[in-house]
């Protein structure tokens, strides 16, 4: 079987593409510890959107990993994980984003993120910045306490090679970041992976 081609994301930047029904998203963190957001529209009807709260609601759980189906706003599985490295991703965090550096990071030079990386790479399929939502964070380590409900960010717990796999159920538009803030990459920006096609870890 062909290995199917590696595409990088680099550091601070993003990209878009569609996503067949069927077909496999691979997302790898080459060298670990990067954090990787990602985004799905239905290519047909871009109002249908991944939905953080209908997804959490079904799975009983905000630790989402193999077996777990990402949903749209209208109830509708989008992606389902299929195979995962990692076990600890988040899907409560809003892409970071100008203002996000404006709050936690005020003396850093400011920075579009992933929210402005997004906007950019999913206009041209006609994705308007206002219709981005909570992206499944793949790889973020978000710790929460049981009962404080405190969150943390905390660097990623993926090494280098690690992977997380997608399966396509339904025709997507996805956008995918190398991810642009300090705590959430352990201090340090680097490269993101994907490829879409069959994956020898699923045979
Ligand atoms: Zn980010």
């Amino acid at each position: 079987m062909q290995a199917p081609t590696i595409h990088e994301i680099p550091e601070r930047s993003g990209a878009a593409f569609r996503l067949a029904r069927g077909e496999i998203l691979t997302v790898i963190d080459p060298r670990g510890e990067q954090v990787a957001d990602l985004l799905a529209f239905a290519a047909d009807d871009l109002d249908e959107v991944i939905s953080s709260g209908r997804t959490l609601d079904y799975a009983e759980t905000i630790y989402l990993t193999t077996g777990h189906k990402l949903y749209s706003n209208r109830s509708q599985p989008m992606l389902e994980i299929v195979a995962d490295d990692v076990g600890r991703h988040d899907f409560l965090l809003t892409p970071c984003s100008y203002d996000t550096f404006h709050h936690f990071y005020p003396t850093l030079p400011p920075h579009r993120g992933c929210f402005g990386n997004l906007a950019a790479a999913l206009e041209p399929y006609g994705v308007m910045p206002d219709r981005i939502p909570t992206a499944f964070n793949c790889f973020m380590n978000v710790p929460i306490d049981a009962e404080t409900g405190k969150l943390r960010v905390l660097p990623p717990i993926s090494k280098a090679g690690d992977q997380i796999v997608f399966r396509a159920a339904m025709d997507l538009v996805i956008g995918l970041t190398a991810c642009s803030a300090p705590d959430s990459n352990g201090g340090t920006f680097k490269p993101i992976h994907y490829a879409i096609g069959p994956n020898p870890r699923l045979d």
